[in-house]
């Protein structure tokens, strides 16, 4: 299937593609797109990055179209297609895709999570969407306080999947699951083929076609990956080190917890690099700030836990450095799914200290390959950027090897635990260098461990 305009897809749809600038499907968007229009239940296994919302969304928006009307009256415009998802930042990206795939149709999306204030999202609920995107916590609040109605939903969409049981959104999904009609189309997707998951599409899933992308995710291949063997206090200098020496334009950083992504982000943002946190103890607002940020560019680096990181989706970004492995190996290939998308190249660095080369030990396990080693600098450890010298953004800055000297860091800040501030934004420059690629990422179906909503610490 080499172009979309094979796939039977309204003039308005395919419109909307050419303006998204996409030419071809990707491959689970050529296999579920013909599968969908026909009415099948499914079952994908499609990672983040395969392109799979528009494997949904384009012919839910095909079946959508003979309800199109461009009448103001929300009569006319009752929730048919249901897309739970598992975080609020993959809702929110789900909705603005529909959205731009929908935007020749009078078909309307509207996307609700908690976090914010419900009473903010009644009145656009109750002009009409066609579409409604969801987590499942929040969807409740709006059915028990009658602002939404799902008695005409005839397709629903079950997006990450795997992330929403291991979030413990199994009795949610029940009750909203019980109160849909039971005439209607049902698609999951899933990163992983878990018990849970097999005995979930078992349970609402009709005669499901299943679709596996490669398991030797074709977006990994593209992902270069290197591990840096380094003491744990050198890890800081080590990350200031590559992010100096590499012209990537947007970095992600993940921590394990917290309270580490707020001092890194702090440390990095003292030492000149505009440099922010995402993590589930920052607002709702503040979230969504530093991911605009970081998209914009105003942000180069961006620290994230593996939570608030989920379902995060930037184009084309280039780097992404574990500043700790996480212990669930499945939590790698998530993180570094983040790199390499459709199709671009990536770089993926870790950095081990001694107790964390049992997890390695996992991950290697897990990818089946051994990821390349590099051998640190001899002292990684730079000063921050004078000042005067700091170029407003995206300015590549090529000075890896400078020898220098470690500023102790005695600022108090640094033992205090974390509280959430308006997100801050300093305009500095970026990073990244990349060399052989290494390993790939074979294996994208498999257990992984139960997380609990919003536990990063
Ligand atoms: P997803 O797996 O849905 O998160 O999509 C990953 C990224 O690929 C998103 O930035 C999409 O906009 C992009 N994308 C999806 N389908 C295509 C396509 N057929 N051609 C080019 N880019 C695409």
């Amino acid at each position: 299937m080499n172009n979309f305009a094979d796939l039977n897809l309204a003039p308005e749809i395919l419109k909307a593609l050419t303006e998204s600038g996409y030419t071809t499907p990707t491959p689970i968007q050529a296999q579920a797109i013909p599968m969908v229009l026909e009415g099948c239940d499914l079952m994908a296994g499609a990672q983040t990055g395969t392109g799979k919302t528009a494997a949904f969304a384009l012919p839910m928006l095909q079946k959508l179209m003979p309800f199109a009307t461009p009448s103001p009256s929300p009569a006319r415009h009752p929730v048919r297609a249901l897309i739970l998802v598992p975080t609020r930042e993959l809702a929110i990206q789900v909705e603005a895709s529909v959205k731009a795939y929908a935007k020749h149709s009078h078909l309307k999306s509207l996307v609700v999570f908690g976090g914010v204030d419900i009473r903010t999202q009644t009145p656009h609920l109750r002009t009409g969407v066609e579409i409604l995107v969801a987590t499942p916590g929040r969807l409740l609040d709006h059915i028990e306080q009658k602002t939404v109605q799902l008695n005409q939903v005839q397709m629903l969409v079950l997006d990450e999947a795997d992330r929403m049981l291991d979030m413990g959104f199994m009795p949610d999904l029940k009750r909203i699951l019980a109160l849909l009609p039971k005439q209607r189309q049902n698609l999951m997707f899933s990163a992983t083929f878990s018990s849970e998951i097999k005995k979930l599409s078992s349970e609402f899933l009709v005669n499901p076609k299943l679709i596996e992308v490669a398991r030797s995710n074709a977006t990994a291949e593209n992902v270069t990956q290197q591990v840096y063997l380094v003491g744990h206090d050198e890890k800081h200098d080590l990350l200031a080190h590559l992010l100096r020496g590499s012209d990537a334009k947007q970095v992600l950083v993940f921590t394990k917890t917290k309270l580490t992504a707020s001092r890194i982000a702090r440390q990095l943002h003292r030492e000149g690099f505009a440099a922010d946190a995402i993590h589930g103890d920052k607002s709702q607002l503040e979230r969504m700030q530093a991911l605009d940020a970081f998209k914009s560019g105003k942000v180069t680096v961006l620290i994230a836990t593996d939570v608030a990181a989920r379902g995060l989706d930037i184009d084309h970004l280039p780097m992404v450095i574990n500043y700790e492995i996480p212990s669930a190996a499945e939590d790698y290939v998530h993180r570094i799914g983040r790199t390499g998308r459709a199709g671009a190249s990536g770089i993926a660095i870790s950095l081990v200290s001694p107790d964390e080369a049992k997890y390695l030990v996992e991950i290697e396990k897990l990818i089946k390959c051994q990821i390349q080693r590099v051998e640190p600098p001899v002292k990684a450890k730079s000063p921050a950027p004078r000042a005067e010298s700091r170029p407003e953004h995206h300015v590549h800055i090529r000075a890896p090897h400078a020898p220098v000297s470690k500023r102790p860091v005695h600022d108090a800040w640094f033992n205090k635990p974390y509280e959430p501030t308006p997100g801050k934004m300093i305009e500095t420059p970026p990073v990244v260098q990349t060399s052989k690629p290494s390993g790939q990422i074979p294996a994208l179906f498999m257990r992984r461990k139960p997380v609990q909503p919003d536990a990063e610490d």
